[in-house]
């Protein structure tokens, strides 16, 4: 079976506080959130875009949450104040995932991986 899988890396910056956390992490301060998508496939689908189906799915839809915060995006948001849960990066990336898999064919599995610091990382897949 052929399989297809796209990859898209972008970055956004955001403030949080992690609620109920005994540290520092509970207090207001920000991050350089980078942000890996993998998109995997073994059918092609069209897109809002493209009519015939060449394509996993768009890229621009992979990369909704690095848009501006006013756009619908995350960027220079109080991440707080976007989801309704904690904002760990653990929640975040899960977060991330549930939002694009709204935008993209259900077709496609979907693994979202979320740098918090150069080395902290967390990979989440449903
Ligand atoms: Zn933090």
């Amino acid at each position: 079976m052929p399989k297809w899988k796209l990859h898209t890396e972008f970055r956004f910056d955001a403030a949080h506080f992690i609620e109920g956390y005994d540290g520092k992490c509970g207090r207001m301060h920000g991050h350089s959130y980078r942000v890996l998508m993998k998109a995997e496939s073994s059918e092609l689908n069209p897109s809002e875009y493209l009519d015939s189906p060449d394509m996993v799915c768009d890229f621009r839809e992979l990369k909704w949450a690095a848009k501006d915060s006013e756009k619908g995006g995350l960027d220079h948001s109080l991440l707080n104040e976007k989801m309704d849960c904690s904002t760990t990066a653990e929640r975040i990336a899960e977060f991330i995932h549930k939002e694009t898999s709204k935008r993209i064919p259900d077709n496609i599995d979907l693994t979202v991986t979320v740098w918090e610091t150069e080395d902290c990382w967390v990979e989440y897949t449903d």
